[in-house]
């Protein structure tokens, strides 16, 4: 899957992209990553990405010529067919589903405001989906650019070690992952759960799926409402909730 930044700051990206998972990723050339300078698409001579806004006010805007011609260049020179991502706290809020609809789209073309954000006419001009990593304000789009790229990496074929480790991640089905251990046996008095060294898979798998709904239901109940439980795994949050109560 090949992702293309629109940055202002390309050198914020230059560790990022070398370190472990999405290191790997680009080196095995399962991911391709290519970082464009906005200022490299700026008309005048002193590479002016930025203006005061119309109608006063605080702040500068991204002018939207350079970014236009950025994103028309990126796609003119691709074979693909990228989705156009603005990130914005305005968008549309990022999690597991929508990593999962990217990882299985042509590409990612992401543009990073920085200031006050960009001219208003690029959305209506270029950019297919406005994307929000949280209800947060932050100083730049290359950090959210970077919570999407690695999100949707994760996902695609071959890039984890094992391709299970993401299907039993957090929200992959709803549910929050169970707890998890490793050595050694007792730290501190505590002491891992006597079911994972059974080495019964099957009661491993029972009680993971029975402490995702637990954690699930103590963290994040809202996620319980989209979430299909079996009728056990309801009689068994029935149970929980009453003896919480
Ligand atoms: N004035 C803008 C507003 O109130 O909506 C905020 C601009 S912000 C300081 C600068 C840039 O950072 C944005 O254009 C966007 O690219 C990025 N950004 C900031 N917070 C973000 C968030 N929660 N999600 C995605 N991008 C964000």
């Amino acid at each position: 899957m090949r992702f293309d930044i629109l940055t202002i700051f390309p050198d914020f990206f230059e560790s990022p992209l070398k370190q472990s998972i999405l290191g790997k990723a680009i080196e095995k050339g399962l991911v391709e990553i290519g970082v464009h300078n906005i200022r490299d698409f700026a008309l005048d001579k002193h590479k002016t990405t930025d203006d005061s806004p119309y109608g006063g006010g605080d702040g500068m805007v991204m002018k939207a010529e350079p970014i236009v011609m950025a994103v028309e260049s990126v796609k003119a020179g691709s074979n693909k067919n990228p989705k156009v991502v603005l990130t914005s706290p305005q968008g549309r809020q990022f999690n597991q589903q929508m990593a999962a609809e990217f990882a299985a789209s042509d590409g990612l073309l992401i543009i990073c405001g920085r200031y006050e954000g960009v001219d208003e006419r690029v959305k209506e001009l270029v950019v297919d989906m406005e994307v929000s990593v949280g209800d947060y304000v932050l100083s730049g789009g290359e950090v959210p650019a970077l919570i999407i790229i690695d999100a949707v990496a994760r996902l695609i074929p071959g890039v984890l070690g094992s391709d299970l480790s993401a299907k039993n991640d957090s929200f992959s089905h709803g549910l929050l992952e169970y707890p998890q251990y490793t050595r050694p046996e007792s730290f501190r008095g505590l002491k891992v759960p006597e079911v994972l060294l059974s080495g019964n898979h099957q009661e491993i798998k029972t009680w993971r799926r029975a402490e995702s709904v637990k954690r699930t239901m103590e963290k994040r109940p809202d996620l319980l409402e989209r979430v299909q439980l079996t009728e056990k795994e309801k009689e068994y949050l029935k149970e929980l909730k009453t003896n919480k109560q």
